[in-house]
C-alpha cells in the first residue's frame, strides 16, 4: 500500500517520535497512524511476532512495545488537535460572511384573495347606491332559511337547494341548516328594522354540490330595498347602475320573467356578454347575453314577516353569486380556481392589503 507520505516503509520508534510532530496535514498524520498502529502497521507487526520469543523475552518486549504504542497514540492525538485548530482557524478567516452585503430580495407581501377583492368591489358599488351592510348567521334555522321566505316544508322548490342539515341536539326544538342562500338576511332585517331601508348581505352559503361550476361553499350577495313608492322600474334602474359600477362600464341589460318563491313578480337579469359585447361567443353560448342576477318585488308573504303590506311599503330584492360576478369581471374560466390556492393564479390579482392606520 503506497500512501502519500511513504510511511509504509518500516519506521522504528524513535523515527516515528520525530515524524509525528512534523506531520504537515491531517491526511498525512492519518497515513502515519495507519503505518504504525494500523492492522498492518509496524508496531502491530512487532506485536504479532511476540509469540515466537521465549517467555521471558516475550514479557520484556511485550511491555516495551505496549509503552511505545501508548506513547505514539498520545503523540498522534496531540498533533491531531494542533492540526485541527489550525484548520478551523484557516476556515474562519477564509469563509467569513460579509454582513454588509444587501439582502437578496425583499420579503413578498401577501395580497387579498380575488373573492375578497370582488366582495369589496360589490359592496362599494352598492354603498354608492345607498345600501348598508346587514348580517345573517351561516348556521341558520330551517325557519329563516326556508319557511319565512315563503318556502314551507312541503314546497317543491326546497328540492332545488341541496341542503346541509345539521344533526340536532336533543334539547333543540328547531331544525338547523347551513344557510343555502343569503336571503336569510332579508328576513332578519324585516323583523328588526322599520322601513325605509336598503340593505346588502354578502357572505358564505353552502350546498351539497361539487362539479365544474359548483362548490360546496360559495358566496352570494343579497340586496333588498323596502320603501314607499318603490316600483319594478326602480329595481331595473338600480340593478343596471349596480352592474355598471361593478364592471366599470355600461353593458346593456334585460329582464326575463322568472319564478322565485320569495318574489312576485320575479325576474332574472341578463347582461350583454362582457367577452363578445353581444356578438355571441363560447361563454354566452352564442346568445350574446349572460345571466347575472335574480330579482323581483318582495313577495307579500315575506313582507308580512315584518308586518308590512305591499300596497303601503313595497320593496324589491335581488341576489347574485359573488364567484360568478368575479369570473365574468376577471375572465376566470373555472370556479374551482378560486379555491385551489395556486400562487400563480392568486398573484395576478394585484391589490395589496391596506395597512391598519
Ligand atoms: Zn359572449
Amino acid at each position: 500500500m503506497i500512501r502519500t507520505q511513504g510511511y509504509t516503509q518500516f519506521m522504528d520508534f524513535s523515527q516515528a517520535q520525530q515524524a509525528i510532530p512534523q506531520a504537515p496535514t491531517l491526511a498525512a498524520l492519518e497515513d502515519l497512524r495507519v503505518s504504525l498502529l494500523g492492522l498492518n502497521g509496524s508496531i502491530t507487526a512487532q506485536l504479532k511476532e511476540l509469540g515466537k520469543l521465549d517467555p521471558e523475552a516475550r514479557k520484556a518486549k511485550g511491555a516495551e512495545l505496549n509503552q511505545q504504542k501508548t506513547a505514539l497514540a498520545e503523540a498522534i492525538a496531540a498533533r491531531k488537535s494542533v492540526l485541527e485548530a489550525a484548520e478551523l482557524e484557516r476556515r474562519l478567516s477564509t469563509e467569513r460572511v460579509d454582513m454588509t452585503l444587501p439582502a437578496s430580495s425583499v420579503l413578498p407581501l401577501g395580497k387579498l384573495h380575488p373573492l375578497s377583492v370582488a366582495m369589496e368591489e360589490i359592496a362599494a358599488a352598492l354603498k354608492a347606491l345607498g345600501f348598508v351592510h346587514a348580517y345573517g348567521p351561516e348556521t341558520e334555522t330551517d325557519d329563516y332559511n326556508f319557511t319565512k321566505l315563503n318556502l314551507p316544508a312541503h314546497h317543491p322548490a326546497r328540492q332545488d337547494q341541496d341542503t346541509f342539515y345539521l344533526t340536532p341536539w336533543a334539547e333543540l326544538k328547531e331544525t338547523y341548516v347551513l344557510r343555502t342562500q343569503t336571503s336569510n338576511v332579508q328576513i332578519r332585517t324585516l323583523e328588526a328594522v322599520a322601513p325605509p331601508f336598503r340593505v346588502m348581505g354578502i357572505g358564505r352559503v353552502f350546498r351539497r354540490d361539487y362539479d365544474l361550476t359548483h362548490t360546496p361553499q360559495f358566496h352570494q350577495v343579497e340586496g333588498m330595498m323596502v320603501e314607499e313608492g318603490t316600483t319594478f322600474a326602480n329595481m331595473a334602474a338600480i340593478l343596471s347602475e349596480f352592474l355598471r359600477r361593478y364592471f366599470g362600464q355600461q353593458f346593456k341589460t334585460r329582464l326575463r320573467p322568472h319564478y322565485f318563491p320569495f318574489t312576485e313578480p320575479g325576474a332574472e337579469v341578463d347582461m350583454e356578454c362582457v367577452f363578445c359585447h353581444g356578438k355571441g361567443c363560447k361563454v354566452c353560448k352564442g346568445t350574446g347575453w349572460l345571466e347575472v342576477l335574480g330579482c323581483g318585488m318582495v313577495h307579500r308573504n315575506v313582507l308580512a314577516v315584518g308586518g308590512l303590506n305591499p300596497e303601503q311599503t313595497p320593496g324589491f330584492a335581488f341576489g347574485a353569486g359573488v364567484e360568478r360576478l368575479a369570473m365574468l369581471k376577471y375572465g376566470v374560466p373555472d370556479l374551482r380556481l378560486f379555491y385551489e390556492s395556486h400562487g400563480q393564479f392568486l398573484r395576478q390579482f394585484g391589490q395589496a392589503p391596506v395597512a391598519a392606520a
